[in-house]
């Protein structure tokens, strides 16, 4: 008896260190995390995997933005980017989701930016409860008749709306945005993709170069819109968001210590496994842990200035 009761109370010793251990690590997974920027369907992903995907990245609440609906005409490039370029669902997918995972799922409200009955069925979700307008991908200028209906429309429920800036290809002329930001003061209007990032750089000169590498200068067009206009944000998701962050650490803390209150965890990425290299999203996360200045700005980008913009 006294030998079992010696390895007995090493086994203890051992559990209990293991134990605390253990609670740590979980503690800090249990650390909510929202992401702001996830799709059904993504590249045919199932909703299965699209839940599995979250949760093994450790999020606690994600919102579903929806693509528009398949149409040929010049906005989608005559089909092309219909499913938002990625065989994305829309409406009635990302709100299925989210009424079958409740308190967990959020969802947004979307439309082709310039058909004519874009304004009725986004109004349609918001009233369904949507918590945002978008993704708007669609070829339009940023400032066209037709946007700046949905940022009415946005004005009047009290919504954000996410745009993807991509030069040549979606929300084109993002050097005029200083001028909707001016418009539409009470609308929030959160930015992402590869045209918001590139231009973070003041030194970034080609736009055609949609993944600009090497160090920064600050004062591009977006990080003077960030500091500039209290209703302009971004979300720091997808091959943009992580290549950006990356791409000059030195001026990554500087960058989330300047606009801390005005950005946003989102991850975009299609993959079924929500860890390791292959998925975006952890790769994001990762990086905002190793690279925010302080355990405040890391809660405020992972969690909190979510949690207060969409009142989640
Ligand atoms: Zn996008
Ligand atoms: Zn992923």
């Amino acid at each position: 008896m006294p030998a079992f009761r010696g390895i007995s109370r090493r086994h203890f010793l051992i559990t209990t260190g293991a134990a605390l251990w253990e609670r740590s690590i979980v503690a800090d997974e249990k650390e909510p995390v929202i992401d702001i920027h996830q799709h059904t369907g993504y590249l045919a992903r199932p909703d299965e995997d699209l839940v599995s995907h979250q949760r093994a990245m450790g999020v606690t609440k994600t919102i579903l933005l929806p693509a528009g609906t398949p149409v040929a005409r010049a906005s989608t490039h005559q089909g092309k980017s219909n499913g938002l370029a990625a065989k994305c669902g829309g409406n009635e997918s990302a709100m299925s989701v989210a009424k079958a995972n409740p308190g967990e799922f959020f969802f947004g409200a979307n439309e082709v930016t310039d058909l004519e009955t874009a304004h009725m069925e986004v109004e349609r979700y918001l009233k369904l409860g949507a918590k945002l307008i978008g993704e708007q991908k669609f070829s339009v200028q940023c400032d066209s008749v037709e946007s700046r209906k949905l940022y009415e429309l946005a004005q009047e429920y009290n919504v954000p709306i996410l745009l993807h800036f991509q030069h040549a290809t979606y929300n084109l002329g993002i050097e005029r945005f200083d001028k909707v930001l001016a418009s539409f003061p009470k609308v929030k209007f959160i930015a992402h993709a590869q045209t918001f990032w590139a231009n973070i750089d003041a030194a970034y000169s080609d736009q055609s170069v949609l993944y600009p590498k090497g160090l920064i200068k600050p004062g591009g067009i977006t990080d003077r819109l960030l500091s500039d206009y209290p209703n302009f944000f971004g979300d720091l998701s997808a091959g943009s968001g992580l290549g950006a962050l990356t791409r000059d650490e030195e001026h990554t803390r500087a960058f989330l210590t300047r606009h801390q209150d005005k950005l946003m965890f989102g991850s975009d990425c299609p993959d079924p496994a929500g860890t390791g290299v292959e998925c975006t999203g952890a790769q994001i996360l990762a990086t905002v842990r190793r690279l925010a200045p302080t355990k405040a700005i890391e809660r405020k980008l992972l969690h909190d200035n979510a949690q207060q913009l969409f009142g989640l």
